[in-house]
């Protein structure tokens, strides 16, 4: 008998320790109205269980450090990279694009529209991911380059195909503060924690993000790490403030879901910038304003920097019980 209680604390115990050693890769859904089941972004239904095996067959295998580089083309997708993980490169990358696209605009993109670039470099020191959207009549491709630790493929990744996304169906439409608002949603723990930590900085400091500044069209600096988080913040507030009595419709004429409203009112706040080109677009404060009122009853962008202000020194001090 004391052998198996032994036997069964050390189970149980091993037990948790695998289980907590695996990447979840939860999406941010505890911050989202609850229109959706979120877990379908990571695993599809019908082959989830497969989906999520080859993302820990990525984490778990190592790379070997003399693996050849593949060069491997799909509809969709150009992939460079190791070839031992080149196929479950490219199943992780069909399947964000196939959940991302149902998932922002009701339907899924038909093939090879907006096909991407994907270059992946495996790197245990250095984290640093970007997308070149197209942005000139030559170019036919996105481009993205992962420069991570197997460990961060899954949400490198899904942050820089949102960004590939939001440019294909909406190009130049989207200012980079709503892109970066949009793909944060899907970044790792790591990068959350960053941003609920600045929520408890300027909510304790009261020194609010420079909101009527962010609202200028402009590029947020990689290492600029509040400007990410209030972005962030900003997605997070509308998504959970999308009024239910104003029904939009997406692109497969359905009702919107709080995600695909978020995106039609940041594809219809600006003025488009001039299309494939890098030009961005236009803030006019009308235009900004009518959508604020059509998307989330909101007077005025004035409205909504208090607004946001104030879920900034709620959420906070809710995070805080200290405070
Ligand atoms: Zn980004």
């Amino acid at each position: 008998m004391y052998k198996i209680i032994v036997f069964l604390i050390i189970f149980t115990a091993s037990f948790i320790k695998y289980v907590n050693a695996q990447p979840t890769f939860k999406p941010v859904s505890q911050y989202r109205a609850p229109s959706i089941d979120y877990s379908k972004l990571y695993q599809r239904k019908e082959d989830g269980v497969s989906f999520f095996k080859k993302v820990l067959s990525i984490i778990k295998n190592p790379i070997p450090e003399k693996d050849d580089v593949a060069l491997e083309r799909t509809d969709n997708f150009l992939y460079s990279g190791p070839t031992s993980v080149s196929q479950d490169m490219l199943q992780i990358a069909e399947n964000i694009r196939e959940d991302f696209s149902e998932t922002y605009f009701g339907t899924s993109l038909p093939p090879s529209i907006g096909p991407v670039i994907l270059y992946f470099e495996p790197s245990d020191t250095e984290d640093s991911n970007l997308t070149w959207t197209i942005d000139d009549p030559q170019r036919k491709f996105h481009t993205i380059w992962l420069k991570c630790s197997p460990q961060r493929i899954h949400g490198a990744c899904a942050h820089e195909m949102t960004h590939a996304l939001l440019a294909t169906r909406y190009p130049n439409q989207i200012t980079p503060l709503f892109t970066e608002a949009i793909a944060t949603l899907h970044d790792d723990p790591k990068r959350i924690k960053i941003y609920n930590d600045l929520l408890q900085y300027w909510s304790r400091s009261k020194n609010f993000p420079p909101w009527e500044r962010l609202f200028q069209p402009q590029n947020i600096p990689n290492k600029d790490k509040a400007g990410y988080g209030a972005a962030h913040i900003l997605a997070r507030y509308l998504l959970n403030h999308t009024p239910i009595d104003k029904p939009q419709l997406n692109d497969a004429g359905d009702p919107a879901t709080p995600e695909q409203i978020l995106v039609m009112f940041a594809a219809n706040s600006y003025h488009p910038g001039q299309k494939n080109t890098n030009e961005l677009p236009i803030f006019n404060a009308v235009k900004f304003n009518e959508a604020l009122q059509k998307y989330y009853d909101i007077k005025d962008i004035q409205e909504l920097v208090t607004r946001l202000n104030n879920y900034i020194r709620e959420r906070g001090a809710y995070q805080n019980p200290k405070n």
